[in-house]
């Protein structure tokens, strides 16, 4: 045990964590020349297109200092995005180290400072890594100076590298095995293993990435799932090399895989404890967060025959990914789905993305929309995310929406936009901390703000130059409403969203014109109105559809025509068909994205 070492590589997103990692393999030969493919952990086809890792993957290998000593590096890639810090934790609380890479020309941002501190609380040893130093514009200086003034770690141990060209990697390998404690734990003792992640395979059925605490975890050997209390046999274990090797047991501080040839998907929860049948613990491994979704928004299947094949994906993902929740649903315009929850806007966008993916399955997304709490007159406290659940409740004394304690990180220059940014979005200042070259801004702001689009204008709104990290802070009282569309005075229940009261109106207003201009022409008037309490508030009207799409194409240019043709079947098959209007899938999603 004394010469194995397990950490994270944390970071704020784009900084080098997923480089970094790939160059850990190639001078330690995890991997040969050929097989090092270019960013080996980014393995999910999604997370290559986006650049952004989602899933974080364990890795062991092997490194031989200039002693001739040997180590085996237990090492984490985490995601950086906000919507995943959940991911991170998970990974920490496996590990007795942290590399905190900062990209040297960024410097440090929002995503730096709260993953550390994710850090520091776990107790973790952290190794500040200055990557990216082969870069002109690269400021080792004025980084060092903002970990003293932001972060207050000891800045003594800091490694300066280039993840891309491999300048100062032995060194920081050195570092990592001097400065990181190995793992604690007995091999003795009863087994204890945590789950940090859980996934299916279609060979193996559900695979489980389990850190051992305690014990010795042996191919055979009868274990026990502490929060079900069932028991499975060890059917296989394993490391990632970052190729998959099969071993006979894992012991105490190793990290590896285990399969027990389960199909039940739930049978290994995320952030549980394994132990012995024969012995169970009486306490599990503590350490995990529990994750609740952020905001949620029904999925529904384009074409109601595949429900069930979108059920078991949504059962596969939810596998994957502790986070994501479903439970079905019945919309009377979009027929049989699922109300699905989510950690922010990414994260749906990508499992969505999955789903059409991996499983071919076309599907509509609703509104999405934040968890609002309801002290009724009875003082009952109930929870609803569903706009038409409002007008279920009757006798309410008080509507509270949750607030996110926001911290942004910016050069002073932008401060002016985000100032102005934040209050559009009904934020209230917490804080305002000027460091040398940047300013720290707490903000306190609504989460059915921030879930829009806020990270995007945050971006825009300083050339791309502001951080932002949030979490749920409280609810608060607000004053809400519940916003149905009608088509052709049809209610679209698909369409209905909770707003603010306070500019009600004028949203009311921006959403039907918004859809008049998606929705395309039909044989007849569609009309399409905006409704508070059964009053209309707005309303436009969409002309029937005059001339046909081929009257502008004369004489016998047959290739155009097709192509008009075309596009027009194209345009016909995204459809969704409410009655006699054809609405666009594209409707549904982009509502929201007005403000
Ligand atoms: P992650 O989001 O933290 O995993 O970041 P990635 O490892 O995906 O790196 C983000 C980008 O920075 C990629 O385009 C990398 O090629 C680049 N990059 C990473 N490390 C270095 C480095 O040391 N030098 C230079 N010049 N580019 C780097
Ligand atoms: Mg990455």
């Amino acid at each position: 045990m004394k010469n194995i070492r397990n950490f994270s590589i944390i970071a704020h997103i784009d900084h080098g964590k997923s480089t970094l990692a790939d160059r850990f393999i190639q001078i330690c030969q995890g991997l040969t020349e050929r097989e090092m493919s270019n960013q080996v952990l980014d393995s999910m086809e999604l997370e290559k297109e986006r650049g952004i890792t989602i899933k974080a993957q364990n890795v062991t290998i092997k490194y031989i200092n200039k002693n001739k000593k040997i180590f085996y590096l237990n090492f984490i890639d985490t995601p950086g995005h906000v919507d995943f810090a959940y991911e991170v934790s998970r990974s920490l609380s496996a590990c007795e180290g942290a590399l905190l890479v900062i990209d040297s020309c960024q410097g440090i941002e929002a995503q730096t400072i709260a993953t550390c501190n994710m850090a520091l609380k776990m107790n973790l040893t952290i190794i500040p890594v200055l990557n990216k130093i082969d870069l002109p514009t690269a400021n080792t200086q004025r980084v060092i100076q903002e970990i003293k003034e932001l972060i207050g770690i000891s800045t003594k141990h800091i490694v300066k590298c280039s993840a891309k060209t491999g300048t100062g990697i032995t060194e920081l390998l050195d570092t990592i095995v001097t400065k990181i404690p190995p793992p604690s734990g007995c091999i003795n003792s009863t087994l204890q293993a945590l789950i940090i992640d859980s996934w299916f395979d279609n060979y193996l059925g559900v695979v489980s990435l389990v850190r051992i605490k305690n014990g010795k975890l042996i191919q055979g050997l009868k274990i026990q799932v502490f929060s079900t209390k069932k028991n499975y046999y060890v059917n296989k274990i394993g490391i990632f090399t970052p190729k998959s090797k099969n071993k006979n047991y894992l012991h105490s501080g190793e990290v590896g895989w285990i399969s027990c040839g389960i199909k039940n998907i739930k049978s290994f929860p995320v952030g549980d404890t394994i132990t012995s049948s024969k012995h169970p613990i009486k306490t599990s491994i503590c350490g995990f967060k529990k994750i609740k979704p952020k905001i949620y928004a029904g999925l529904f299947p384009r074409k109601t025959e595949n429900y069930k094949l979108f059920r078991i994906a949504l059962e596969k993902l939810s596998l994957n990914d502790a986070s994501l929740f479903y439970q079905p649903e019945f919309s009377h315009s979009l027929g049989f789905g699922f109300k699905c929850g989510f950690l922010g806007l990414l994260h749906m966008e990508i499992i969505q993305a999955r789903l059409e993916r991996e499983y071919k399955l076309d599907v509509i997304s609703t509104i999405p929309s934040v968890i609002y709490e309801i002290q009724t007159l009875d003082n009952n406290i109930v929870y609803i995310y569903h706009p038409s659940d409002l007008s279920k409740y009757k006798k309410i004394k008080e509507i509270r929406e949750p607030i996110a304690r926001c911290n942004i990180l910016t050069p002073i220059k932008y401060i002016g936009n985000i100032l102005n940014l934040c209050s559009n979005k009904r934020g209230k200042q917490h804080n305002i901390i000027y460091h040398s070259n940047q300013v720290t801004l707490q903000y306190d702001i609504p989460m059915s703000e921030i879930v829009v689009n806020f990270f995007d204008q945050l971006k825009s709104s300083s050339q791309g130059y502001a951080s932002l990290e949030y979490d749920f802070k409280y609810f608060q009282k607000t004053d809400i409403v519940c916003l149905d569309i009608l088509i052709n005075t049809k209610k679209i229940d698909a369409l209905s969203l909770i707003i603010h009261r306070e500019n009600s109106k004028s949203q009311a207003h921006k959403i039907v014109n918004k859809i008049k201009t998606i929705i395309p022409k039909h044989q007849f008037n569609i009309v399409i109105q905006a409704m508070i309490n059964n009053n209309i508030i707005a309303r436009a009207t969409i002309k029937q559809l005059r001339k046909n799409v081929l009257s502008k194409c004369y004489g016998g240019d047959i290739s155009r025509k097709r192509k008009l043709l075309e596009k027009q079947k194209k345009g016909k098959k995204k459809m969704k068909q409410i009655g006699n209007v054809k609405i666009p899938k594209e409707t549904f999603f982009s509502i929201f994205s007005i403000k």
